[in-house]
């Protein structure tokens, strides 16, 4: 990383930032928070809000605050809550002791909302919610006052506690806030801070049958926190007057919410309640499927914390929405691999290899680098036999011209081993199908190198036949095959542009000896063929199973080459 790009870039969140510093706003703190609504796993737009709120904090010496935002009991389950905790931490990201839930206000929330009563400023409607709704009017018609919006403070004090009380049938009645059923803005025109909802909540279980509504709760939630800077997506701009009438109202610590644009990527979806489909209809084998945008699938994937944080601080901030091209994501995820995988060699495709000139019962051992962008990676053992396997694609019998990898009577090198020139080509007398080659090997390249000076230019992997091992290699693509899945035919929706091929297993690929025995989790280079990590879920002690987190080929350092031209 060069100079400039490792200081903060600034940004319009951080020019607010610094005005507040210098004009002593908060005596001068900074305290953000990251609220997720436990309904659903973390996303990589999730992230995206992460990086940003916890990465001020840091940036600023100021504090993030993880605050669950689970005012809503229906759809709030405690594997979301675990699960985000997870995520979280998992980014490289520590709130102390500062965890928090929202619902863990709703008796303040409560008495707040009785000291707007009093002053004039809320009361009881009886309408229904369609009624409600039919008299809002429009961005062009004012909205139409409802008959219960005078009632006394006494007569709105006692059906707001009989509310609470449970006396009232879900739906049957709601308490608004007195505001302007003429305004210009919709979410003024006396919205709704709580509605009897008879439901269990994951943690405050029956205690309530009232519960309050995002406006009104989560500048309480910010308030209470102390939180200086709310950091928001952009739909809530039309939000941030109700937001400050809340809190002007009540008297109370004040933060200053700031919208931004959420993050968009191509070839993915980030809706919540989508992505719970996919799961739910079995497109994914669950939320943690390596081919979902969640931060649970793609750690399962082998992306690195560091690569999604890298991520995160290149696409930056901005006030219009846009859409970030997927390929970024993927160069970022190559860059970190490449300084941190290990090279190994697993042959997809096996053809059998005879080196005829090589003595039949000998084995040979070579020291392999592990990765040689970094000698602290070490080096291990490789064995060297008389039949080996290469990649079936890298054999061709009516070889092109410019075809550097083996065919009849072309030499290459077999990746840390030796040259060999191929001799003879056997084939399946019935189909036609090649079974095996034959080649020679010249016994000067050891190491693969000569001392001639004698250049090949092709270079391949191989794995000995006697301690390679077989192995499931997983091989993931896209879950959509457009850009943009939204973008459906009448009458479809977003699963139609699901990728049928986003999966192809390899039940028995052959790998090198070394990594029978790796760890889950453990990230690899499989040399010429792409990065690879040992499934979490589906290896076992000396099977492991391995998924493909992304193919070598990078599509965006090709785009910024050619924009540096
Ligand atoms: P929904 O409210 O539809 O359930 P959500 O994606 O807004 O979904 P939250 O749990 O409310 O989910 O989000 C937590 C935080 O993450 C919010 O502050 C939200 O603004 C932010 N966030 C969510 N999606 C993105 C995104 N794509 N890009 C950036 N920030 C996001
Ligand atoms: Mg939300």
């Amino acid at each position: 990383m060069s100079e400039t790009e490792s200081k903060p870039k600034s940004n319009f969140i951080r020019n607010i930032i610094d005005e507040d510093i210098k004009s002593n706003r908060y005596e001068g703190r900074v305290h953000t928070r990251f609220p997720p609504e436990p309904n659903g796993y973390l996303h990589i737009g999730h992230a995206k809000s992460i990086c940003l709120n916890f990465g001020l904090a840091e940036d600023y010496g100021g504090k993030c605050n993880l605050r669950f935002d689970d005012t809503n009991p229906v759809k709030e389950e405690d594997e979301y809550v675990r699960s985000i905790i997870e995520d979280v931490k998992w980014l490289g990201f520590d709130w102390e002791d500062r965890l928090f839930y929202a619902s863990d206000y709703f008796e303040q929330m409560y008495e707040y909302a009785v000291q707007l009563i009093k002053a004039g400023k809320a009361y009881v409607d009886d309408q229904s919610a369609e009624e409600i709704r039919e008299t809002r009017g429009t961005l062009t018609q004012p909205g139409k006052e409802s008959p219960y919006r005078n009632r006394s403070v006494e007569e709105n004090l006692d059906l707001f506690e009989r509310m609470r009380k449970g006396e009232f049938p879900d739906g049957s009645r709601v308490l608004r806030a007195k505001i302007d059923m003429k305004s210009g803005n919709l979410n003024m025109r006396d919205p709704v801070m709580y509605r009897i909802l008879h439901a269990r909540h994951h943690r405050t279980g029956d205690n309530w049958c009232i519960y309050p509504m995002y406006d009104w709760a989560h500048g309480l939630e910010d308030s209470i926190e102390g939180i200086t800077h709310s950091i928001c997506t952009l739909e809530f701009e039309d939000h941030r007057p109700l937001y400050d009438w809340f809190l002007d109202q009540l008297c109370v610590f004040h933060p200053r919410q700031i919208e931004f644009a959420r993050l968009n990527l191509s070839y993915t979806i980030m809706s919540k309640r989508k992505l719970l489909r996919l799961v739910k209809e079995g497109h994914v084998s669950g939320w943690d499927d390596p081919r979902m945008p969640t931060l649970a699938g793609m750690r399962r994937r082998g992306y690195t914390p560091e690569a999604i944080r890298d991520f995160s601080d290149r696409i930056g901030v901005a006030k219009a929405d846009s859409t970030v091209d997927i390929a970024l994501l993927e160069h970022c995820l190559r860059e970190d691999l490449n300084k941190r995988a290990l090279r190994v060699m697993v042959v997809l495709n096996p053809l059998k290899v005879v080196i005829e000139n090589y003595p039949d019962n000998q084995t040979e051992t070579f020291e392999a680098d592990n990765n040689p962008e970094d000698p602290s990676a070490g080096k291990r053992p490789l064995k060297f036999t008389k039949t080996i396997y290469i990649e079936r694609d890298d054999f061709k019998e009516e070889a092109p011209r410019k075809w550097f990898r083996l065919a009849p009577g072309k030499e290459v090198r077999l990746k840390h081993a030796y040259y060999i020139t191929c001799t003879k080509v056997i084939k399946d007398p019935d189909s036609g199908e090649i079974v095996e080659l034959r080649c020679t090997y010249d016994p000067n390249s050891r190491g693969g190198w000569t001392d001639d000076g004698r250049k090949v230019k092709g270079t391949l992997h191989w794995v000995s036949a006697e301690h390679a091992f077989k192995t499931e290699v997983r091989l993931y693509e896209r879950l959509f095959n457009k850009e943009n899945p939204e973008d459906v035919q009448e009458g479809q929706d977003f699963t139609a542009n699901l990728n049928p091929d986003s999966l192809k297993i390899i039940p028995e690929a052959l790998a090198e000896e070394s990594l029978k025995d790796t760890k889950p989790g453990t990230l690899y280079q499989f040399l010429r063929i792409g990065y690879f990590v040992v499934d979490t879920v589906d290896s076992k002690p000396g099977k492991p199973v391995f998924n493909r987190t992304v193919t070598l080929r990078d599509s965006w350092a090709r785009i910024e080459r050619t924009q540096n031209k």
